[in-house]
């Protein structure tokens, strides 16, 4: 059977799942309580069960894998709203049950190898002198990169710039743009060095209203959070 990579990694955590939650015990007969059915939680199930200890597996959500979860009901047609790929396959010990299961393993293909490379150093990108070397580095190797790259860039500057601010989230809500913060004396920093353009309304919330000539486009929202989070840098 030739699984794709996006359903292995569902099936995966299903088929590592099943003996753990076949054995699940009766209240009062375990040994071992595991909170979670993520990998984690899988794994160490199967290893109380090869121990031949007795455990309760309890998951609050309505599906095992955790943040493996491939979604096939909302377009039809199944996809990914986490876990996708299996690093390191040599040594990665769900690739070890493909070969018990059945399941094909093959490698992804190399424009793909790249896309994963360049996710996983943007996610581990801590500040803003670090990103744009990295901006150089992808120009200086491939070119200008294209729109979809120029984004990840892009909200990966404005992630950083809220780290910086400790700022948990920023969401549209009508006219307003919301940040959400953790603290107050970096959100009234904030607030002062917008010129009171970013207010805090409350413990948790700073609100920028959009005024009717900002431009309201993708881009313009870009350059208006980079304004306020990083004036010194726009331009
Ligand atoms: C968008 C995205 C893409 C990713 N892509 C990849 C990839 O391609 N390859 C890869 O290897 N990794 C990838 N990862 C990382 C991978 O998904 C995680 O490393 C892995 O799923 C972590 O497993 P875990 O068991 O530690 O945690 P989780 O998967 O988060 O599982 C924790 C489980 O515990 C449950 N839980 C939490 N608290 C409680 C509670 N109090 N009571 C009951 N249940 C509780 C949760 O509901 C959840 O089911 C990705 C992650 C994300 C978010």
């Amino acid at each position: 059977m030739t699984l794709n990579r996006r359903n292995f990694i569902a099936a995966s955590a299903a088929l590592a799942s099943a003996p753990a939650l076949g054995a699940v015990s009766a209240p009062g007969e375990t040994d071992v309580a595991i909170v979670g059915a993520g990998a984690a939680g899988i794994a160490a199930a199967r290893k109380v069960a090869a121990a031949g200890r007795r455990f309760v597996l309890i998951e609050a959500n309505d599906h095992v894998g955790g943040r493996c979860v491939t979604d096939t009901r909302i377009f039809g047609v199944p996809f990914d709203r986490g876990a996708h790929w299996l690093h390191m396959p040599d040594i990665n010990p769900v690739a070890k049950l493909v070969s018990r299961s059945g399941l094909d393993l093959y490698p992804a293909p190399p424009g793909q190898k790249l896309r994963i490379e360049v996710y996983r150093r943007l996610a581990r990108l801590r500040d803003l002198k670090k990103l744009d070397d990295f901006r150089q580095e992808l120009r200086d190797r491939y070119g200008p990169p294209p729109e979809a790259v120029e984004w990840l860039l892009r909200t990966t500057e404005i992630r950083l710039l809220c780290v910086r601010w400790q700022i948990a989230s920023i969401r549209r809500l009508a006219n307003d743009l919301v940040f959400t913060y953790r603290n107050a004396d970096r959100a009234k920093q904030l607030s002062a060095q917008s010129r009171g353009r970013a207010k805090v309304v409350d413990e948790k919330s700073i609100y920028l209203r959009l005024k009717s000539e900002d431009d309201d486009s993708p881009e313009g929202l870009y350059r208006l959070l980079r304004g306020v989070l990083n004036p010194q840098q726009n331009g």
